[in-house]
């Protein structure tokens, strides 16, 4: 544990972990050891991810749902690409129908990937603000959106980002998930920038430690993050060594966070690619506090 930061309280740091749907009966059983295991620093939320498309719909319901059930703070996230207004509604619904009251809204990416063209539904909602405003329409859900510190691939430039989650949080979002990253200076100048155009909500770093070098790379380059060399210098040397290469990324995630939170930074969001070894060893390393776990899944759990 950092001694300059053990004593980090849920009053001064709020976390949110986000998930994906398992693929598997053993998966399954994975998160939800994960989802009860870092249920002890007392989230915020705990997010599951939803397809683009809906390809994930069944799934990430499920998922929601057992969260709740087991007396977790779940979010959903949602996408509106390729879907009538109508059909996002039908899908809020169900979500309804299970507890959820927090929802990550998003676009989604094109079905043809990241590079392709994005072509909205001619009845649907053509970008995330559309979608912002039209649930806060129908209920008084908790709306959170994403934000890209290394611009989004598809925007012209940093201000057209900025100006997208301007019209965002004016359509009802009350916190911004970034992009993971790496370099902090960039989010420190995106933030910058975010203040100075009069946004006022948190805007919440996402912090990935890294499991895969390889695989982060290749996420990195379709959606618009950079791995800087140092990162790479560090594990690459140590990539077949799975006990050293988690050493390495958790040190390193532990001093992004720390440097963070030395810079004013108090709520989190990690990636946690539904393990918590990892992820629990950052939590622990910065110092943030554990409560009680029967306490944290409740008596359901
Ligand atoms: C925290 C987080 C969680 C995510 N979760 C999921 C998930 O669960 N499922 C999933 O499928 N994806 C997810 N994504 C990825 C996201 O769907 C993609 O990045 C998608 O391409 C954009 O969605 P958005 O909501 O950020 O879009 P928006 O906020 O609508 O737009 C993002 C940026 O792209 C630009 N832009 C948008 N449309 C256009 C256009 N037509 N032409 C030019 N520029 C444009 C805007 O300037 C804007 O700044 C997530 C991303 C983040 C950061």
């Amino acid at each position: 544990m950092n001694p300059a930061t053990a004593s980090l309280s849920r009053k001064d740091i709020r976390l949110s972990f986000e998930f994906f749907p398992p693929k598997s009966a053993e998966a399954e059983g994975q998160l939800w050891e994960t989802a009860i295991a870092l249920s002890a620093y007392a989230p915020g939320f705990m997010s599951v991810t939803y397809g683009a498309g809906g390809s994930t719909k069944a799934p990430t319901l499920a998922t929601v749902r057992q969260l709740l059930t087991m007396g977790l703070p779940a979010a959903s996230h949602l996408t509106c690409v390729g879907a009538t207004k109508e059909e996002v509604h039908a899908v809020v619904a169900e979500f309804q129908a299970v507890g959820v009251k927090h929802f990550v809204a998003l676009r989604g990416d094109p079905p043809g990937g990241v590079g392709a063209a994005y072509q909205p539904h001619p009845d649907g909602y053509a970008n995330a603000a559309e979608l912002t405003a039209g649930l806060h329409g129908l209920a008084d859900f908790e709306i959170s959106v994403s934000a890209y510190p290394e611009k989004h691939p598809q925007s012209a430039d940093v201000a057209a980002d900025i100006d997208m989650l301007k019209r965002k949080v004016d359509a009802g979002a009350t916190r911004a998930l970034t992009q993971f990253f790496f370099e902090n200076d960039d989010f420190e100048r995106y933030l910058e920038r975010v203040r100075k155009a009069g946004i006022t909500i948190p805007v919440v770093p996402g912090i990935l430690p890294v499991h895969n070098l390889a695989q982060v790379q290749k996420f990195a380059g379709l959606c618009g993050a950079s791995v800087p060399g140092w990162l790479a210098d560090r594990l690459g040397p140590v990539d077949d060594r799975p006990q050293e290469r988690a050493a390495v990324a958790v040190e390193l995630a532990i001093r992004q966070v720390s440097d963070l939170i030395a810079h004013g930074i108090s709520e989190f969001h990690f990636y946690t690619m539904n393990r918590a070894t990892m992820v629990s060893a950052v939590c622990d390393g910065v110092g943030f506090a554990r409560i009680d776990r029967q306490r944290a899944t409740g008596a359901a759990a």
